[in-house]
């Protein structure tokens, strides 16, 4: 008992497009300072889930409590200054703006240019003599580091991170969940959305896997990782056909 609510909570949230579900009851919790990872094959509802929290998409029914507070009727700018933040797919970054440009675009008026500069640059020092380079030209793992110190100046409570190792080697995709996890270390709740990364698995508190807009498995790391490989080939076994709950 008590202690204080999760920073993101979905209650059988139900979503889509058009009359078609992506999300059939989904339920999910994170913590503060806690990473979940979100797994899942192609199209299993991942980044309608992330969507739905950052303020971008409309459950159909079912609550969304943002710090115990419901998410309904938040404007997204509102979202962002409670302090959610969502990486998209496909980096995070302006490519035709430096990287001083690109920090100094996330903070609006507010924070002081230099102590935006110093604070990404603390974090990620290969960005220090980077500053004048237009982002589109870093290479990819540098771009992500440059999306996630963007979000880190804007202070988050909540980081929603949509396909953070998409097209990058490795040993990058390390570097860059290493650094997440120093993030939920200081207090940032984190949900890690990943197709196939299981690096995303080292840093994660738990695990969930979403086929077909449904939760099949959630857990620890320890308990999710030997029957992730059956959860994926779940998906083609489901029933394709299941009726959408009407809106
Ligand atoms: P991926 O790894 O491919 O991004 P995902 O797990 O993030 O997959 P979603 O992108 O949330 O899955 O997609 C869930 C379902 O919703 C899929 O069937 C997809 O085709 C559908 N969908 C997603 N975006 C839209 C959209 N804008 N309009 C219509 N259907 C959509």
């Amino acid at each position: 008992m008590g202690g204080p609510p999760p920073i993101l909570e979905f209650e059988d949230l139900w979503a889509g497009y058009g009359d078609v579900p992506a999300l059939r009851g989904v339920s999910l919790a994170v913590d503060e300072g806690r990473v979940l990872a979100l797994l899942g094959p192609n199209g299993g509802g991942k980044t309608t889930a992330l969507r739905v929290a950052a303020g971008l998409l409309a459950p159909w029914a079912g609550r969304v409590r943002l710090a115990g507070r419901a998410l309904g009727g938040v404007a997204v700018a509102d979202l962002a200054r409670m302090g959610v933040c969502l990486i998209p797919e496909g980096r995070g970054v302006f490519p035709n703006l430096t990287v001083r440009e690109n920090l100094l675009m996330t903070t609006g008026a507010g924070a002081p240019a230099a102590r935006v500069t110093k604070i990404a640059c603390e974090r990620f020092p290969s960005l220090t003599s980077r500053q004048d380079q237009l982002a589109g030209t870093l290479s990819g793992g540098e771009q992500q580091m440059l999306a996630l110190a963007r979000a880190l100046v804007t202070d988050p409570a909540l980081l929603l991170l949509d396909e953070l190792s998409m097209g990058l080697a490795p040993r990058i995709v390390e570097q860059i969940y290493t650094v997440v996890g120093e993030l939920a270390a200081a207090g940032v709740a984190v949900v890690a959305a990943e197709q196939f990364a299981q690096t995303a698995l080292g840093v994660a508190d738990r695990v969930a896997v979403m086929v077909n807009g449904s939760i099949v498995i959630e857990g620890s790391p320890e308990e999710v990782r030997p029957r992730l490989a059956d959860a994926y080939l779940s998906r083609d076994r489901q029933d394709l056909t299941q009726e959408g709950r009407p809106r």
